[in-house]
């Protein structure tokens, strides 16, 4: 993918969250996220997303400028497959009911097919046997695979997670990194909004490193980590890798 940001802006009332950032990330498979909390990643992983309209400028993939009315966001957002760190899984439906929901209303795909397309991305991901569990039935690491499965159904151009392990523990973490690793190496794109740094360091080509609402930062992930340029940026790393 080739994605650029250009003059984005996005307030909360005074609260400027993405604070006019322009960037050209270049060509690359993945894209890494990192930053402080409170910073504005879920923010500018939302813009992208097409979740959430930004208030000036905009952004571009594959060349391709997505405008900011309705109509643009929501053909983008047929091409993308997003996955939270809150597993956004409908309660009521079961995990093979969550994935052909969106196949059928979002995309238009007759029930026999969106079924068989569900079915084959829980075999992918071993868990044929929980397609007629609630979410409630569910691990977390499950119910985060689940939502990989759903996202990856539509065969999106872009994947974007937002932190979706941070809700997990050790051994349901490196279950889901693995899923995120193997659809690395199935040579899909993603842009990833991680705490592992360990993690975001083996698998994204570019790290960026957003606080305060603007891009500190952005190189080749073993550059960023190994030679951090800006104060800002060897000071969260310090900080987070100190434990
Ligand atoms: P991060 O993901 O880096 O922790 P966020 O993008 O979630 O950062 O948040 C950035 C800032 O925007 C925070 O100050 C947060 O409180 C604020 N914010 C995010 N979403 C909303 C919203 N829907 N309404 C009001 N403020 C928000
Ligand atoms: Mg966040």
């Amino acid at each position: 993918m080739h994605l650029s940001l250009e003059a984005l802006s996005k307030s909360f009332g005074t609260n400027r969250v993405i604070d006019n950032v322009t960037v050209d990330f270049g060509e690359l498979r993945s894209l890494a996220l990192i930053g402080p909390s409170g910073g504005g990643k879920s923010t500018l992983l939302r813009i992208i997303a097409g979740l959430e309209a930004p208030d000036s400028g905009g952004f571009a993939l594959d060349g391709q400028h997505v405008g900011a009315d309705e109509e643009s966001l929501r053909a983008h957002r047929l091409h993308l497959g997003v996955v939270f760190q809150a597993y956004n899984l409908f309660p009521h439906l079961t995990a093979l009911a969550n994935i052909t929901l969106p196949l059928e209303k979002v995309h238009g795909i007759a029930p026999s097919a969106a079924e068989e397309i569900a079915r084959e991305a829980l075999r992918r991901f071993a868990l044929a046997d929980h397609a007629h569990k609630k979410p409630a039935e569910l691990s977390g690491g499950q119910k985060q695979r689940v939502a990989i499965a759903r996202a990856i159904a539509i065969k999106p151009r872009l994947l974007l997670f937002d932190e979706p392990t941070s809700a997990l523990d050790p051994e349901m973490t490196a279950e889901v990194l693995d899923v995120i690793e193997e659809l690395k190496n199935e040579g899909r794109d993603f842009l990833l909004v991680t705490h592992e740094m360990g993690f975001a360091r083996h698998v994204a080509d570019r790290v960026a490193f957003l606080a305060q609402g603007r891009i500190i930062e952005h190189g080749p992930a073993g550059e960023l980590f190994a030679a951090p340029q800006s104060r800002e940026c060897r000071d969260f790393l310090a900080r987070i890798l100190r434990h």
